[in-house]
């Protein structure tokens, strides 16, 4: 089987390797669909805080060739989704609910869904492995790990406000995938959503997805009453300025949903008047827990992801190096890569 390797920053390597065998608990899939992700660019650009270089890719989904002792939930044959991490169970974190923020969280992942094969993990296996239902397609399927990180955001935000759990109005900064998703689960909560974002082509993407209200260029174009004026915020577009831009459209009493991860050390100045005086809500999102993962499953079979509208293109496999320039470059925001080469069209 070929797999791929992240060797060092904008270095794709290839081993070749015989088909694992699973050990107890174990489930070996043979990939039929892997996406890329916003995090595999981050890691291909400049490495990763919590990742190390080594197997490449997480999003996936794929057909079950062999199941370790004692697995009784899935049999070979049997068509796959799952996300890469689960929870521990036992440490401080787990213990304490937060499963998401578990100790081991990154011990063990299902890594290296670029490959022919993957091995899941016995605690994936255990938590995080579903059936993929026939009417959802290799492709939509290997969305679960995305869209359970924006389910997760979701249940941070609701949990932030207790009177009102889901605002009625919401401001997203940033309209890549992740930016993109929560405008989908906002579009199926029915809030009216205002999407920021530089490039026109997203704009007209995220206006095609529902963005409902307005959808403006950048913030200069923001009409001066609108500052100041959103109960919800999410940012995604992972900058500094784009922490602060979240804050400053936050309207008193308001949610500010930090979504996306800025390189390690950065320290981001904040309009403190705003934070202290309006009363807003900072909050962090990491993550996932199996709650969420099974939140983002039972959405994900019903449709709600528009995925043909967020894959860029659909590759062959060996066409992995030339999907992260193109991403490198933004000629595209997801690519789906297909081992098999008869295959590389939408499954
Ligand atoms: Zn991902
Ligand atoms: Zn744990």
């Amino acid at each position: 089987m070929r797999r791929a390797i992240l060797a060092s920053p904008n270095t794709i390597d290839w081993e070749d390797l015989p088909a694992p065998t699973p050990a107890p608990g174990e489930v070996i899939v043979r990939v039929r669909a892997a996406l890329t992700c916003g995090t595999d660019l981050k890691t291909y650009r400049r490495g990763h805080p919590k990742l190390a270089f080594g197997p490449f890719g997480h999003e996936a989904s794929g057909d079950v060739v062999a199941v370790g002792e004692g697995v009784r939930s899935v049999r070979p044959g049997e068509a796959v989704m799952w996300v890469q991490t689960a929870p521990c169970g036992s440490c401080a974190r787990c213990a304490a609910g937060d499963e998401n923020l578990c100790e081991h969280i990154t011990d063990d992942m299902a890594l290296g869904a670029y490959a022919d094969y993957i091995r899941l993990p016995a605690k994936v296996v255990a938590r995080n492995l579903f059936a993929k239902p026939q009417g959802l397609g290799y492709i939509e399927a290997a969305f679960l790990e995305p869209f359970s990180c924006v389910v997760h955001g979701w249940n941070v935000l609701r949990r932030a406000n207790a009177r009102t759990p889901i605002p009625h109005e919401l401001a997203i900064i940033g309209a890549g995938v992740i930016g993109l998703l929560h405008l989908v689960y906002a579009k199926h909560a029915g809030i009216t959503t205002t999407v920021f974002a530089r490039d026109d082509r997203r704009r007209d993407l995220a206006a095609r997805l529902g963005a409902a209200s307005m959808v403006v260029a950048d913030f200069d174009s923001l009409p001066p009453e609108r500052a100041a004026s959103f109960p919800a915020v999410i940012e995604c577009a992972g900058t500094s300025e784009s922490w602060q831009e979240a804050v400053r459209l936050a309207a008193p009493g308001g949610r500010v949903l930090a979504f996306s991860g800025l390189p390690k050390g950065t320290h981001v100045p904040l309009d403190a008047t705003r934070v202290h005086y309006d009363e807003l809500a900072i909050l962090g999102s990491f993550h996932f827990t199996p709650d969420d993962v099974r939140e983002a499953r039972d959405l994900l079979v019903t449709g709600v992801v528009p995925a043909r509208d967020l894959i860029s293109g659909v590759l062959p496999l060996a066409s992995l190096s030339h999907a992260f320039e193109m991403l490198d470059h933004r000629a595209g925001h997801k690519y789906a890569l297909i081992p098999e080469p008869a295959q590389a069209q939408w499954i």
